[in-house]
């Protein structure tokens, strides 16, 4: 399915002929997930995004879908209940994507330490419960030589020992995009770069549709949809004051968070790890291996700058470093040994406290009450003076007590909100990556009511997204069985692994454009041959970062990719000179960004 500016100016044409069910603003992970839905269960859509698909939030997260198991510290269990199931839902409909990989809980004994050995058994036995993890991923503990032997460079100092539990690594701007790719094949209209710069209104003041403008010509048209909804994330406000009629109030509250790499030959984790800070602040920091990186994050402040470009300060860096050197002290990681970075602002609403989820706010008392009391019961329970229906009691009552009252009607899944304006704008925002599927099933029960009921709406746990067409409970002999086809194109076994895990089942297609491209392997030509005939993928920095993960782990490649990547672009669009000199800027920016230039510099000047 042919998916390129060709199909773009050609859809751009047809969406202004059409009344439409459906008008999605904004392609994240929660637009993607709208569309995808509404176009499978036969809706007329159209989605609209400023910006490249996965721009904004949804390319700039830790890059997991997890349960959040720190949610069971302050015994959130309907949050975990929630986030595990729908981690499940996840892996099922792209099962090219997330891949389990167990994370390491080391545990130190410290001041503000969220748990302690016995505590993190119980919470990740309740985790596994949850989820309905047993089997070679059930999780289990490990004494303080057994944690250092996985992992000698962490920090012996008042380390108690760890835990292993089940969670899963992900590509999130590639989920993004296979979410895309699906809905434009089941026949939504989905166009990046095409801005919404007024909501429009019918004469009863109802919402209609909205006015656009295709950023790359600077052409407006306008789209007319029975159904409008919000999906823009960070920019849910401001697409808010776009429709004059809106009587909602403001509801977003962001922050950044900011992930930084590092060679892994300067931290080599074998597994993601998760601690916490030892700053006594109620956060813990992540630190992931990909490819052959290593990055850590992330930061949790309030931000109130450009939404577009949310920055990687000093102090980001400092937080950071502080305590990922505290943990490794043998690392000594200084800023120069920085190989990329990026910031992501978190779409979090005031409502809930600005918390990611409920349970953040206001319950924590309650919350540790219950969680000690479930502790205690088990402990009892080990030591034979308690029975197990105690802990099962003491586990629901904690549950029972953290849940009452506290979730908003209008949420879909925790820290996520559905709402509708006086004149039919609907706003979808919040929640999380590994919420996205719930999120769209929720809003579209909301949309298609709001459609007279007209459509079937499809199951979407059992509907998969584009590459996605490979069995679940055997992931990795299907993607052994695509790479081998790969092979047989030529392309050694690292390769053929490496493209059949990014494209999944649509691999045989992309090794359908094997015109070879100067400059570039065959690997290389390949994937940017299909990015530019069937993941409309406009520029460089659209290729390098969210298509591909070039510039954030595959940086030592970067710089000779550049010039072929460029010219082939140049070529396939046939940009003008002064065309391809911007475009090659902008990409000469974003890198300097990523690798921190600004700031390696002002630390020499110093
Ligand atoms: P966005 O991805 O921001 O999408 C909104 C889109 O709307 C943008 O692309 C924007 O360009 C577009 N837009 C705005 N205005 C307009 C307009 N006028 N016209 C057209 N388009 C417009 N979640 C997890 O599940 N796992 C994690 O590990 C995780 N880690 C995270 C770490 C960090 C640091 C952060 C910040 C978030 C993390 N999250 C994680 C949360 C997750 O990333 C977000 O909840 C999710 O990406 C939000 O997606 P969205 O589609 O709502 O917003």
């Amino acid at each position: 399915m042919v998916f390129s500016y060709k199909t773009r100016n050609e859809e751009i044409q047809k969406v202004q002929d059409e009344e439409l069910d459906l008008l999605v603003i904004g392609g994240g992970i929660t637009g993607a997930g709208v569309a995808v839905q509404a176009a499978a269960s036969g809706m007329k859509t159209a989605l609209v995004e400023m910006q490249d698909f996965a721009e904004g939030t949804s390319s700039r997260s830790t890059k997991l879908v997890h349960g959040g198991i720190r949610y069971l510290k302050t015994f959130d269990v309907e949050v975990v209940n929630d986030t595990v199931k729908e981690r499940a839902n996840v892996q099922h409909i792209a099962p090219h994507i997330p891949k389990p990989d167990p994370m390491l809980l080391p545990i130190y004994d410290e001041a503000g330490a969220t748990f302690n050995m016995f505590s993190a058994k119980v919470a990740m036995d309740l985790y596994d419960r949850l989820a309905g993890v047993t089997g070679k991923f059930a999780n289990y503990t490990l004494n303080k030589s057994e944690v250092l032997e996985r992992q000698p460079q962490l920090e012996k100092e008042g380390l108690q020992g760890g835990g292993v539990y089940l969670d899963f690594r992900n590509n999130d701007s590639r989920l993004v995009i296979e979410n895309i790719k699906k809905a434009h094949e089941d026949g939504a209209r989905v166009l990046n770069k095409v801005k919404v710069v007024k909501i429009t209104h019918d004469q009863q003041g109802m919402v209609n549709g909205a006015d656009v403008q295709d950023v790359i010509s600077g052409r407006n048209f306008h789209i007319n949809a029975k159904v409008v909804i919000n999906t823009s994330g960070p920019w849910t406000d401001e697409v808010r004051d776009l429709d004059k009629k809106d009587d909602l109030s403001d509801q977003m509250r962001p922050t950044k968070g900011v992930h930084l790499v590092v060679d892994k030959e300067k931290l080599n984790v074998p597994q993601p790890t998760y601690f916490d800070t030892g700053e006594n602040d109620g956060r813990m920091i992540f630190v992931v291996p990909r490819e052959d990186k290593t990055y850590f994050g992330t930061t949790d402040t309030d931000y109130h700058g450009d939404l577009k470009h949310p920055k990687v300060t000093q102090e980001d860096v400092d937080y950071l470093l502080r305590i990922v050197n505290r943990r490794y002290p043998d690392a000594k990681i200084g800023l120069d040994d920085i190989e990329a970075s990026w910031a992501g602002l978190r779409p979090l609403i005031t409502a809930n406290g600005g918390s990611d989820y409920n349970g953040g706010g206001g319950s924590e008392k309650l919350s540790d009450e219950s969680f000690n009391k479930v502790v205690n019961t088990t402990k009892e329970y080990l030591e034979d003076s308690a029975k197990r229906d105690d802990v099962e009691k003491a586990i629901q009552e904690a549950g029972s007590a953290q849940d009452s009252g506290e979730v908003d009607p209008s949420q879909i899944s925790r820290g996520s909100s559905l709402e509708e304006a006086s004149d039919g704008l609907v706003t979808l925002s919040g929640g999380k990556i590994t919420d996205y599927r719930l999120m769209a099933e929720g809003a579209l029960k909301k949309i298609n009511k709001k459609l007279d009921n007209q459509f079937d709406l499809i199951d979407s746990k059992e509907y998969p997204v584009s590459g996605g067409d490979i069995d679940p409970d055997n992931v990795d002999e299907e993607i052994e069985k695509l790479a081998k086809q790969a092979q047989d194109k030529g392309l050694n076994e690292k390769d053929a692994l490496y493209l059949a895990n990014l494209y999944g089942s649509n691999l045989p297609t992309v090794l359908t454009y094997d015109e070879p491209i100067k400059g570039l392997s065959q690997r290389d030509s390949f994937s940017l041959n299909y990015a530019l005939n069937e993941e409309l993928v406009l520029t460089p920095v659209d290729y390098f970062l969210r298509r591909t993960n070039f510039i954030l782990f595959i940086r030592d490649e970067l710089d000779a990719l550049e010039q072929p990547v460029l010219d082939k672009m140049a070529e396939f669009y046939q940009w003008s000179d002064e065309e391809k000199a911007n475009y090659q800027k902008e990409l000469a920016e974003v890198v300097a960004e990523s690798d921190l230039k600004e700031l390696k510099e002002d630390e020499y000047r110093e």
